[in-house]
């Protein structure tokens, strides 16, 4: 029997890749993990966390000035971009530390390095030259972001480079209308800056909810963003004085400070050495794999956004955890995901699980939709003109809400509990029978009545 170096060695110390090594340790598997930048990964580093740091300070702006209408006077108020992102970076820095302990606790090797593939059990630590062997191979690396491809590309910024800005800009153009761009159009808007952001669609956040979307739309242009649809970037280039000139295919010509490209992730999976191992990966360059994350090789396996199933954190935590279940613990686990809750941190977020209205009419055909849009009590003395939506969608036939989403305040909070209920699959009776609680948002889940019906077109 062939003696490998390790059980198991996971490249990619993200969510998934971290989750999936401590677990398999934890078995008594003998467990490597490679990273190429910093333990932690996009969420920790780059990404949910620095970003939900960015969201609350855009809000305290907001909170001064709705305090007004409460009876407070706040004075001039100013905001430190530098001291933000210090305090910002300590604290990722501290969360990096304790991944990193949780690791080494658990008795993983950490190599901090690129590895890449030679075959399918050995792997090569591109600046240590070394070569592993491994029993098991996960592919944990994650996503990059996807780029325009256009002249000047180079001019503009990913969201990685966001945090690293050594001063905010004044003036912001933001390619895309998915959840980055939407978060970031609003975080600097909040802040302070003029956004703009260009999409080429008609409204943003395709592939939630036809209401969430439009409502998010509104929401934007009400806290001062510039939403351009129908519109894409051709072109960018320098405009002296390190500001950058955007040509869009609209005709218009922009300027601004900093550029940034929020077009979507691709699975970073370039010169990995898949080829050499004989892994497949799809058109977009995910790598492909069954139920219980296993490639067509039959000992690697790839967890997380490289595998873009659904590429939120807490679906790499459970897809790592199952993985180490099935090939450490002798108990196949496949991770399901459906009725996964997810949140915009837009402002208001946005909180949704389970279909859309139109998913669920063309998985059912029969729909019940019950739906609420509504000025939340905070804002009646607060100023403040942002709404709130609540949308129930239910399976006619055995009256399962089938999806819930939901748009203002409190939205993310509220959708983790509410998500237990849709993935429970209980009925909109059974939500009707649970007694709201007064005077909240969310008792709008519980207290509505009445069916919505299209209006009808004359
Ligand atoms: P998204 O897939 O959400 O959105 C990409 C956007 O870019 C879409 O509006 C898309 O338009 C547009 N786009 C794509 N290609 C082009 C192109 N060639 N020209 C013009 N526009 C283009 O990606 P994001 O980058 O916003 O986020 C990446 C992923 O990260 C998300 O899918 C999500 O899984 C995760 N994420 C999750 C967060 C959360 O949970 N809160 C926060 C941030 C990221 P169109 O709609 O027309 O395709």
């Amino acid at each position: 029997m062939t003696d490998f170096d390790f059980d198991l060695f996971v490249i990619g110390a993200g969510s998934g890749g971290v989750r999936a090594a401590r677990m398999a340790a934890l078995r008594g598997a003998r467990v490597a993990i490679a990273e190429e930048y910093r333990v932690g990964g996009t969420c920790v580093i780059r990404g949910c966390v620095p970003k939900k740091f960015l969201v609350y300070a855009a809000a305290y702006g907001k909170a001064f000035k709705e305090a007004a209408g409460y009876g407070w006077s706040v004075g001039e108020v100013r905001h430190d971009w530098a001291k933000l992102c210090a305090n910002l970076h300590d604290e990722v820095d501290r969360l990096s530390g304790i991944y990193w302990k949780n690791l080494s606790n658990s008795g993983v090797e950490i190599f901090q390095d690129r590895a890449e593939l030679e075959d399918a059990h050995t792997v090569r630590l591109i600046a240590g030259g070394r070569t592993i062997s491994a029993r098991y191979i996960l592919i944990a690396v994650g996503g990059a972001p996807a780029r325009l491809g256009i002249e000047g590309d180079e001019l503009a910024i990913s969201s990685n480079e966001v945090f690293l800005l050594k001063q905010r800009p004044q003036r912001i153009v933001i390619a895309g209308g998915g959840y980055i761009a939407c978060e970031f159009a609003q975080v600097f808007a909040g802040l302070g800056s003029e956004v703009c952001q260009i999409y080429r669609g008609d409204t943003v956040l395709r592939g939630f909810d036809d209401d969430v979307r439009a409502h998010i739309h509104d929401e934007l242009k009400r806290s001062g963003v510039r939403v351009m649809t129908h519109a894409n970037i051709t072109r960018i280039e320098e405009a002296g004085d390190g500001a950058r000139r955007v040509y869009t295919d609209t005709g218009e010509e922009l300027t601004a400070d900093v550029v940034i490209q929020a077009v979507g992730r691709v699975a970073h999976t370039q010169g990995l050495g898949l080829d050499k191992a004989g892994v497949e990966t799809a058109a977009d360059g995910a790598i492909i794999v069954d139920k219980f994350s296993k490639t067509n090789v039959d000992n690697i396996y790839a967890v997380g956004d490289v595998t873009n199933r659904i590429n939120l954190t807490p679906v790499a935590i459970r897809e790592g955890a199952a993985f180490a279940a099935t090939v450490f613990g002798d108990d196949p686990t496949a991770f399901d995901h459906a009725d996964v809750a997810s949140a915009v941190f837009t402002q208001p977020p946005v909180g949704v699980v389970g279909l859309t209205e139109h998913e669920a009419r063309k998985a059912y055909g029969a729909v019940d939709i019950y739906k609420a849009t509504f000025k939340p009590m905070k804002n009646a003395l607060s100023g403040s003109e942002s709404r709130m939506l609540v949308k129930l969608v239910v399976k006619q036939d055995d009256q399962r809400v089938v999806g819930v989403h939901m748009a203002g305040d409190d939205s993310p909070e509220i959708i983790q509990a509410v998500g237990i209920a849709v993935k429970a699959g209980l009925t909109k009776q059974q939500f009707d029978a649970t007694c709201a609680v007064h005077p909240t948002v969310a008792e709008e889940l519980v207290t509505l009545k009445d069916k919505w019906t299209p209006p009808e077109i004359t």
